[in-house]
């Protein structure tokens, strides 16, 4: 495979940015080798600086649900483009995108829009704090939430993959201030609640984790935080930018039927235009200014090509409920097939999923939690990687991420990749 010009980009991108990407995970570090620099998408594929063709796993991280340049999101964004791109001033749009998130996400009564995921979260925390008057906050081992300094700690995604899951920078009052216990071990959290009578504000969680590799939450998990949340009264915040409107309409609060108090959400709701959002009941949300005393604000947020985008996607997903059938589906498939390949290969790996998330995990070990996704073998999952990437699939380029599937792959598509996934696990062991 010819990458001679998107080396040629990073190198020149290296000399001006740091590390040559504007996001880390996206320099290959992990994998080795240098990144591809993507030109354009359509559907299911990405195409290359050099007119390499792919098909994806990645979709923006999550929000692609429907594939790329879907026709009515792009005709929702060039029409919204004829009216000025900003106005720092309301629009009905905001008020129309507000009424559907509220009438899919069962948590969320009011909600406020921000401009990325790391916005969301930063947002809930001050709300959930502000509303309780206390200052601690507890996050679970490898969950990633943006880059806010509170969630730097034992963070996931790229942190770990750069083994900076503590990043320098962050103040250790702060630091302090995050408490953090194992995924899936509710013990753990009563734990730290006891020896935090009346001093937690929130409990904050990806519901399905995507962040350390795809972890799904053990049985009685999220109903057993939910009942520690209300015994203590805790704000229970499920960060559902990964999971919202993806593990079904009303994310995975509506899948697994628990319900938080506040709801963290990104990407997707701007169908890939820079968005995030935090809402929950009213009662907390009242807190935020100019109702409350809680302050949070944002010159780009309810940006009008980016609600435009968002409320063409969302609305498209509420009215079409066989795009999560067909998630479903192609997610099952891919799955057998690719179980089906290793045990004709004599292999134990570990394989999470759900709907249109799924990780394939270099270990033998079940992984549950942050320690036991760390007993894959990186080296392994690397090779693994170009292996796939050579044979025109585009993953994650990181172990602790998980993959996400869209509505543009075709039955062939998923064959392909089952193909591929055998070969590049047989070229990986060598
Ligand atoms: N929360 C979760 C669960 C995420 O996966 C991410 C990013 N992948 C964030 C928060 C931060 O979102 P952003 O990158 O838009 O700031």
């Amino acid at each position: 495979m010819n990458i001679s010009v998107s080396e040629s980009l990073f190198q020149r991108a290296q000399q001006y940015i740091p590390g040559g990407v504007n996001s880390p995970v996206r320099a290959f570090r992990a994998v080795g080798g240098s990144p591809v620099f993507i030109k354009s998408a359509r559907g299911a594929h990405v195409y290359d600086e050099d007119g390499n063709e792919y098909i994806e796993l990645i979709n923006s991280w999550g929000p692609m649900i429907l594939g790329h340049g879907h026709e009515l999101i792009q005709k929702a964004v060039s029409d919204a483009i004829q009216n000025s791109f900003s106005f720092g001033a309301p629009t009905r749009r905001e008020v129309e995108i507000a009424e559907l998130i509220v009438s899919m996400v069962p948590s969320v009564e009011k909600i406020r829009m921000v401009n990325s995921g790391t916005e969301a979260t930063m947002s809930a925390i001050r709300v959930a704090r502000g509303y309780t008057g206390r200052d601690k906050i507890i996050k679970f081992e490898g969950c990633y939430h943006g880059h806010g300094d509170s969630f730097l700690i034992a963070a996931g995604s790229g942190a770990v993959t750069f083994g900076t899951p503590d990043s320098p920078g962050v103040t250790k009052g702060v630091a302090n201030d995050t408490l953090t216990a194992p995924f899936n071990n509710l013990d753990a959290v009563q734990q730290l609640v006891d020896a935090n009578k009346n001093q937690i504000a929130a409990l904050i969680l990806e519901p399905v984790v995507g962040n350390m590799g795809c972890v799904l939450p053990a049985e009685g998990f999220l109903a057993g935080l939910r009942k520690i949340c209300d015994q203590e009264g805790i704000v229970l915040i499920f960060d559902e930018v990964m999971t919202g409107f993806r593990l079904s309409k009303g994310g995975a609060q509506e899948r697994f039927g628990i319900t938080p108090d506040l709801t963290t959400l990104g990407k997707i709701i701007g169908g890939g235009m820079p968005v995030g959002a935090y809402g929950g009941k009213a009662e907390i949300m009242n807190c935020v200014s100019p109702l409350g005393p809680v302050y949070q604000a944002g010159t780009l947020s309810g940006n009008p090509i980016a609600m435009a985008a968002g409320y063409t996607m969302l609305t498209y997903l509420n009215e079409h409920p066989e795009v999560y059938t067909q998630l479903e589906n192609s997610g099952n498939k891919l799955i057998s097939g690719f179980s089906r390949s290793l045990a004709k290969l004599g292999l134990n790996y570990t394989i999470n999923h759900i709907g249109s998330m799924y990780t394939l995990f270099f270990t033998d070990q079940p992984v549950t939690d942050f320690p036991s996704a760390k007993t894959s073998d990186l080296p392994l999952f690397g090779k693994y990687f170009h292996a796939m990437l050579d044979r025109g699939i585009y993953l994650g380029p990181s172990q602790f991420e998980s993959m996400f599937l869209s509505t543009a792959l075709t039955d062939t598509h998923i064959e392909q990749i089952i193909q591929a996934n055998e070969e590049s696990v047989i070229v990986a062991l060598g």
